[in-house]
């Protein structure tokens, strides 16, 4: 079955589907996106990752595309077109077409929408989130606003591409006081010597998780204490569990950070039983 791709109101084979070489979002990196999990063929934290939509695109004034609700009919037949049950989907806006020029186009252009979805492994990951991963740490060059979602990623694929090269899952990129702020595309958390969970707050340079976001809610149900404090890579190494969160990897167990396995080197049991919380609940609440 061949994929097929959202662009701009119509479904066109992915092969063939394509936008503009004029597009901003191409030229510029002028746009912002959105991934949302798929579980059980419907969209996970759905009213989450809408609101950091419009959001995002408002901190750099483009209009939103169009409503919510038909937002969602595209983003579910995307999924349904593509027979995605578990997995994810990718909807990407830009400013639009026009003439390359910095400054925003003089007159209107109607924003670029384009969404795929595509398919997950859900037992590899499963399997995966038994064993844990492992993450290397690296310097958070990115800019001063990674609360906006921005298509503009080339400091996180290279902090991705430096973990891969290093068998690793993720980069954790700290900042210049030895804290660390974030995943290259995942929200970073420890289980500090106390027992209590910490993720960075977001009044830090960090991308405002979705994620991270529910997971705060749904360990908290569970009676943990759930802290947003900074922590340093030391901490993060002597922890007792640590672990990412976000909708590609959902909840993933850490069993190494750089060369220092993470307390015994297996998956913690707050961790692994946050995992099944989380997708218990997001499968639940899915749309
Ligand atoms: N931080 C960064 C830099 C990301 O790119 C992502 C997801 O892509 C996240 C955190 C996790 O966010 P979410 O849970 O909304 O997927």
């Amino acid at each position: 079955m061949s994929r097929l791709a959202y662009v701009n109101g119509r479904f066109l084979r992915q092969a063939e589907a394509g936008v503009s070489i004029e597009d901003r979002g191409y030229q510029l990196g002028d746009g912002v996106y959105e991934v949302w999990a798929v579980m059980d063929g419907k969209l996970a934290d759905a009213e989450g990752h809408f609101a950091r939509l419009e959001r995002s695109l408002g901190e750099i004034s483009i209009p939103m595309p169009m409503s919510r609700a038909a937002l969602t009919v595209a983003l579910r037949e995307t999924v349904r077109r593509n027979r995605v049950r578990y997995g994810i989907v990718y909807l990407q806006v830009t400013r639009g077409v026009a003439r390359r020029d910095h400054a925003f186009p003089g007159v209107a252009v109607a924003p670029t929408v384009v969404i795929t979805a595509r398919s997950g492994d859900a037992a590899a990951a499963e399997a995966r989130a038994a064993v844990g991963v492992s993450v290397i740490t690296r310097p958070d060059d990115r800019w001063a606003r990674c609360d906006i979602k921005t298509v503009n990623l080339l400091p996180n694929v290279l902090a991705k591409q430096a973990a891969k090269g290093e068998g690793a899952f993720e980069a954790w990129l700290v900042d210049k006081d030895g804290l660390v702020t974030e995943g290259a595309s995942s929200n970073a958390w420890i289980v500090d010597a106390n027992g209590v969970l910490r993720t960075r707050d977001t009044g830090a340079n960090i991308l405002r998780g979705v994620t991270r976001l529910s997971l705060i809610d749904v360990a908290r149900e569970a009676g943990y204490t759930v802290e947003e404090r900074p922590f340093t890579v030391a901490e993060a190494k002597a922890a007792r569990e640590a672990f990412l969160t976000g909708a590609g990897a959902l909840v993933m167990p850490i069993v190494r950070i750089d060369d220092s396995p993470v307390a015994n080197g297996h998956p913690g049991e707050v961790a692994t039983a946050l995992r099944s919380a989380y997708i218990r609940r997001a499968v639940e609440s899915a749309i």
